[in-house]
């Protein structure tokens, strides 16, 4: 039994703050560009299958996707919207403790700003200035990644 129900019309989106709201855009995003790139993969050398066809399972969701994200990137690189904020944004939209690889586990130095992300523990609580990819000198130590660091507040999400 779900805890919640919905009227005729209502959706679960509809009392969502802005804040609350673009965070479920932007997890949707991801989700979508993700589900995108493994539908391609499906989809190279069976696209004369009906499963692919206008009228097939795949080709619904095909259209569905080249729907949203077509528009969306005639106006926005695909490359430039991961630079700019998806590729960082990743370790914070999901739960990353589920041992998917969700996001890229960022470290961020609290004073210079300097990012790391590479196989293995981020190199949380250590030196930015003794640390290779750090500041040479820089007495900051890295933490892991936060909404503030975007210029954003974190806001409770409340269901
Ligand atoms: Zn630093």
């Amino acid at each position: 039994m779900n805890e919640k129900s919905l009227e005729w019309g209502q959706t679960p989106w509809d009392n969502l703050s802005r804040e609350e709201l673009l965070r479920e855009v932007w997890r949707m995003y991801l989700a979508l560009r993700a589900t995108d790139t493994v539908m391609a993969q499906f989809q190279y050398g069976h696209e004369a299958s009906p499963f692919w066809s206008p009228g097939g399972t795949g080709g619904k969701a095909a259209e569905m996707l080249r729907q949203i994200l077509g528009p969306l990137h005639e106006q926005f690189s695909s490359g430039e919207m991961y630079d700019r904020f998806f590729r960082y944004a990743g370790d914070l939209l999901f739960d990353g403790s589920t041992g998917y690889r969700t996001g890229h586990g960022w470290a961020i130095c609290s004073v210079c700003g300097a990012m790391y992300a590479g196989a293995g523990e981020p190199p949380i609580g250590q030196s930015c200035g003794s640390r290779p990819m750090g500041e040479p000198g820089c007495q900051g130590v890295f933490r892991l990644l936060q909404w503030e660091d975007f210029g954003r507040k974190p806001e409770r999400r409340e269901r």
